[in-house]
């Protein structure tokens, strides 16, 4: 048996018991007290991106976060399309490689992964490349812990008669959103991030008429966003194909406590305290923070090797003896590691958390 241990990863994350508990029950796929779940989240959904159903349609895609993003670059953009991507880390980088995978005309904005995207770039591209149809980018890029400025960009490129894509898998109901004023026609989360269930699927809060344009274009099966949109339509929340039931009930659970802890602004206030806790008290055992507090989300952090020798295995096992698993870095400029702070974390495990980091490096 493994060592209990509190998972400071952004997702999967540690999960309340009752999450875990809600999955003790073996659902039926296509039962209607099943399908009814399926339909309850689906509205809780979109109560969270502030939007309704008259307008919106929350559809879950079977597999991890990835797969809802490769849902929808994969079946919503048409060879006469041509894609425009905000790249600023690896989850950017992702979608590119889709499109190339598919053969989606793209074209690639890089910049530097310590800093956002900024409406200035994007714009530029877009002056340059005008017959751009759709655009991509991602929220907070957990590359880094970066938080991309979505409300400046979206409603511009929006405005501009493009399909706005954005990856917000590691902060919707973490950090709010309001997809209908951001100009969002296709928004991508997963059941184990900010919601703090546990993984096993993904979903796309899509606008309507755009999604109902896209008939046809799937260059796969399994993951045809328009299909399993109409399939859920069609037959009141029943999925195409085997779904993740025991996952679906965490979720609906999740949902549940999300609510009771006084919904996403409430959830919101409680990362920003454990990431600025962290933060500070980082700082003062002598590790910097990679990037500028301007644009440090209130998820994940990433803190820079304190000196060129630092062994970041020998920490990473020293931390999970004492109870906490944290992540290595994933750039190339700067040798980094990075500390998660979503799920069921609270101030006093971030505490318990840097005492034991004190202990280790003293
Ligand atoms: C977690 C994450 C994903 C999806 O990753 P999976 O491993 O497929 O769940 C995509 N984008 C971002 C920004 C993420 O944080």
């Amino acid at each position: 048996m493994v060592k209990k241990y509190l998972l400071l990863t952004p997702g999967p994350l540690t999960t309340s018991e009752e999450v875990k508990n809600a999955m003790d029950f073996d659902y039926c796929t296509w039962d209607d007290d099943y399908k009814k779940i399926t339909q309850s989240f689906r509205n809780s959904l979109l109560r969270l991106a502030q939007v309704t159903s008259d307008d919106y349609s929350a559809v879950p895609i079977q597999g991890s976060g990835t797969y809802g993003v490769e849902s929808v670059i994969s079946s919503t953009i048409s060879n006469n399309d041509k894609l425009l991507i905000a790249i600023n880390g690896a989850y950017g980088k992702r979608i590119s490689e889709m499109a190339e995978i598919y053969n989606i005309e793209h074209v690639d904005l890089v910049v530097d992964e310590r800093k956002p995207i900024t409406l200035k770039e994007v714009t530029e591209y877009l002056d340059k490349y005008p017959d751009i149809t759709h655009f991509a980018m991602i929220h907070c890029e957990t590359t880094t812990g970066i938080l991309n400025p979505i409300e400046d960009i979206i409603p511009y490129v929006h405005g501009k008669g493009i399909t706005t894509i954005v990856d917000a898998m590691s902060s919707f109901g973490g950090i709010p959103i309001n997809v209908e004023q951001e100009e969002i026609d296709y928004l991508i989360s997963s059941s184990n991030k900010c919601i703090q269930g546990v993984p096993g699927f993904s979903f796309v809060i899509a606008r309507k008429d755009n999604l109902e344009s896209t008939k046809g274009l799937a260059r796969t099966l399994s993951l045809d966003l328009y299909a399993q949109y109409i399939e859920m339509e069609k037959d009141n929340g029943k999925w195409r194909f085997t779904s993740p039931t025991h996952v679906v009930h965490a979720f609906h659970e999740a949902l549940r406590e999300l609510d009771e802890e006084g919904g996403v602004k409430a959830r919101y206030l409680r990362y920003k305290a454990n990431q600025e806790h962290l933060a500070t008290g980082m700082e003062k055992l002598g590790f910097k923070v990679l990037i500028d507090e301007k644009w440090q989300s209130p998820i994940i952090t990433s803190f820079v090797y304190p000196t060129a020798d630092f062994d970041f295995r020998k920490f990473y096992q020293q931390l999970k003896e004492d109870g906490f698993v944290i992540y290595p870095g994933k750039i190339s400029q700067v040798p980094t590691f990075r500390i998660g702070n979503i799920g069921e974390v609270y101030d006093n495990d971030i505490t318990k958390l840097l005492l034991a980091i004190k202990s280790i490096v003293d």
